[in-house]
């Protein structure tokens, strides 16, 4: 917490807030409170707004459970994608960086999260049931792009085992990422890479 007291109640709740979210240390809290009080009244209302309207609007995608703000993603809805080829991912913030390489046609699904024994997560913990489900649909491929630390990992190998009963493929995609990355902040090479360096499973 920051110490703040010869701020107004107002700057000081405000810095408090900023700073409770995630990567914001006190000094940037600080630094984007006194930013955000010199922005034009308009902007501020604006900002507000849309982080309000957000919230309320945004919800899973009835299909692969990333966030959207219709029943089904633009993704899912494209009757461009092959919708034959899923890659699971672990968020939404996976799907985006795959998205960013612009070379992935296939549609996705978002487990919101990894299995993870030592956390307490199982796989009722992620939707996992939900996938099983689509799988009873016409696909030919699922491609694992789970995070390649223990979690992602142990998610691989269970859903892997799940789904090879099926005879649909399966495949992880290389170990090209590195281990405990994010796969946020790998660059779109890097991910190309490890996508069309799959190996089936
Ligand atoms: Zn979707």
């Amino acid at each position: 917490m920051v110490s703040v007291d010869y701020f107004s109640g107002y700057i000081s709740k405000l810095i408090e807030q900023l700073s409770r979210l995630p990567g914001i240390g006190p000094k940037t809290a600080q630094r984007l409170a006194f930013h955000i009080i010199s922005m034009p009244e308009e902007q501020v209302f604006q900002l507000a707004e849309t982080i309000e309207k957000a919230k309320s609007n945004v919800q899973y995608c009835s299909e692969c459970f990333t966030l959207t703000d219709q029943e089904k993603c633009p993704i899912c809805r494209s009757e461009n994608r092959n919708h034959k080829v899923i890659m699971v991912v672990e968020t939404p913030r996976d799907l985006a960086a795959y998205e960013k390489t612009g070379k992935f046609e296939g549609v996705y699904h978002v487990l919101h999260g990894a299995i993870s024994p030592m956390m307490g997560i199982g796989p009722d913990d992620i939707r996992l049931k939900e996938l099983m489900q689509r799988l009873q649909g016409d696909v030919e491929e699922v491609i694992i792009a789970t995070n390649s630390n223990l979690e992602g990992e142990t998610t691989a190998m269970y859903i892997s085992k799940l789904i090879k009963p099926t005879g649909i493929k399966v495949s992880r995609i290389a170990s090209g990422v590195p281990v405990g990355g994010d796969l946020e902040y790998i660059d779109e090479v890097t991910l190309l890479r490890a996508l069309e360096g799959r190996v089936e499973l």
